[in-house]
């Protein structure tokens, strides 16, 4: 039996970047809003700083199944909390380039051109880093688009062994810079600062709310508003629409094996790319009968995560270094000599902690680690070693929005079809990179070979999941209009990764930021 709720003036489902930026955004003018989120306040306890329980066991991910394009089930790496995925990111927060939002050839084809420019986003890039405590260097970056203000906060300054490589990497002529990051840290009275600085941040939650995420930064200070509720483990099922379909008239929910069906004058899907997706598609009506607002059949298709890889450089050199996700690397952001294509995006990793190894660590890390010197032969005191001399690095390529890749909705199964584009661009990265740090290490190899064992990440990496229900003028082509309301119904806005036409191949995070403060000014305008 379905209760039939309270009305609202607006309804946010889901509260990661998108949706808990926007309920900021909106709560301090005093409409009536509902925050609907699937699932619970993340506990806070000493597993949210253990590697073994956060990367070996997966504590803080779902137990869904989703099927890849061949049908083979896999556990998407998702989390459904308060603060969404932003409860476990690392907090690298940088801002697309200006010519991101242009047309750009990249060796397997054209990243489309946005409707919208760098220049509509900057004061929103502000306000976004400003809110999420962003600490980095104007002006350290070489592809760093114009910025009028400085960092609201200096940068994370660089640990010794850190420093050392920074100042390695300039010697060879690069231009590292530090990694902009959001996190509550305050290094001139670090007895005042909520972030103590530790070694578990990148993947991990944070115990002591020191990380600028979703929940802290967003959610929790709009509760502070009477006129904002929050239901938690209240999954949204689908939208009903009016006769016409021009209008969402419910939001059917499930909170407790009840349903409920809300009802109110705005609707925002803000469950992240692949699952605002599968909320229209789960929405199909007579009126909209391939999913809701999907007249252009664009929804759940352009479906983007970066071709990310992960490498771990080991050294005869220790790195005590206890927070080390310091250096970005932007040189080969538009490609080098003799390949004018854009090649991606280079920062640290977290720390490379001891029981991350059997799970996360390249594989070939692990059958590497017999050639590590005078070592046991059981593999813990292998990990430890490796883990404290290994540095790790990130490498981050745009792949092309292209329509078959997509999410797909077949009965209750969540199908992903992904099949990577672009990788010539991301191998030639992961050289470049290779020949950088063989370079610098000067044969200062723990393992007696020059290799770098990395991994690329398959499909169950979905952390840095965009497009799906891309922005743009073209109803034919597009399924939301530039203020990410759906070109088909009325009061419908999708605020999250969705919205990307292209990814560019910096972490999206500080965008969808950016997007959620732009439509939450246009939201008051009509609330007016
Ligand atoms: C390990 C990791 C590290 C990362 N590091 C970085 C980083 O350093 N920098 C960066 O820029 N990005 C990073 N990211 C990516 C970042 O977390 C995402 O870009 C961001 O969280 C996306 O925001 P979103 O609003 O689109 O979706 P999410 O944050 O995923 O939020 C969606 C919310 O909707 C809820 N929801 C979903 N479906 C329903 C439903 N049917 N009913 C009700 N609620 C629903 C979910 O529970 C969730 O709370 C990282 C991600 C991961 C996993
Ligand atoms: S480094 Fe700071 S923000 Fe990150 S988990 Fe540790 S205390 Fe939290």
């Amino acid at each position: 039996m379905m209760t039939v709720a309270e009305h609202y003036d607006v309804i946010i489902i889901g509260t990661g970047a998108g949706g808990g930026t926007l309920v900021h955004r909106l709560a301090p003018r005093g409409k009536k809003i509902l925050v609907l989120e699937r699932g619970q306040f993340l506990p806070r306890e000493k597993a949210n700083w253990s590697a073994a329980e956060v990367y070996n066991k997966e504590r803080y991910h779902v137990h869904d199944h989703w099927y890849d394009k061949d049908g083979h089930p896999f556990r998407p790496q998702m989390s459904y909390w308060v603060g969404g995925n932003t409860k476990v990111f690392g907090a690298a927060l940088l801002r697309l380039r200006e010519r991101d939002f242009e047309a750009v050839l990249h060796k397997d084809g054209i990243s489309p051109e946005w409707p919208l420019k760098y220049s509509d986003f900057a004061p929103y890039y502000l306000q976004a880093e400003q809110l999420y405590n962003v600490h980095g260097e104007q002006g350290a970056d070489p592809t760093e688009p114009f910025r009028q203000n400085p960092y609201p906060h200096s940068p994370v300054s660089q640990e010794p062994r850190m420093q050392e490589i920074f100042d390695w990497l300039k010697q060879h002529g690069l231009h590292p810079f530090p990694l902009p990051v959001g996190i509550k840290l305050n290094e001139s009275n670090p007895i005042e600062s909520d972030c103590i600085r530790c070694d578990s941040c990148d993947g991990f939650p944070c115990l002591v709310r020191g990380k600028a995420d979703a929940e802290v930064n967003g959610i929790n200070p709009s509760l502070t508003h009477a006129n904002v509720t929050l239901k938690i483990g209240a999954k949204v099922l689908r939208l009903h629409t009016s006769e016409s379909g021009r209008e969402v008239t419910g939001v059917e929910t499930e909170i407790e094996n009840q349903i409920y069906l809300f009802t109110s004058d705005i609707v925002v899907a803000a469950c992240g790319s692949i699952n605002s997706a599968v909320l229209l598609l789960r929405s199909a009506s007579d009126q909209h009968p391939r999913g809701l607002a999907n007249r252009s059949n664009q929804v759940g298709r352009n479906y983007m995560k970066h071709l990310t890889t992960a490498m771990v450089a080991l050294t005869t050199q220790k790195n005590p270094s206890v927070y080390q996700k310091t250096i970005g690397m932007s040189d080969f952001y538009w490609g080098e000599e003799g390949f004018p294509y854009p090649m991606g995006f280079i920062q640290n990793t977290g720390n490379v902690l001891p029981d991350m190894i059997p799970a996360e660590a390249p594989s070939l890390l692990a059958s590497l680690l017999k050639f590590v010197p005078k070592v046991d032969l059981d593999l813990e005191p292998q990990y430890q070693l490796a883990a404290d001399h290994s540095v790790g690095w990130w490498f981050q390529t745009e792949d092309l929005p292209n329509p078959i890749n997509r999410i797909r909705v077949v009965g209750e199964q969540i199908h992903l079809d992904y099949t990577p584009n672009n990788t010539e661009a991301r191998d030639r990265l992961i050289h470049r990179w290779t020949e950088t740090l063989k370079a610098i290490d000067q044969g200062n190899h723990l393992i007696p070979f020059s290799l770098y064992p990395r991994n690329n990440m398959p499909i169950q990496v979905m952390a840095h999941q965009c497009g799906t229900c891309r922005f743009g003028e073209d109803p034919d082509s597009a399924v939301l209009d530039l203020n990410c309301r759906t070109h088909e119904v009325e009061n419908l806005y999708v605020v999250d990764g969705s919205f990307f036409p292209s990814i560019g191949a910096v972490n999206p995070t500080l965008t969808i930021i950016a997007n959620a403060l732009r439509v939450g000014d246009h939201l008051l305008e009509r609330l007016k």
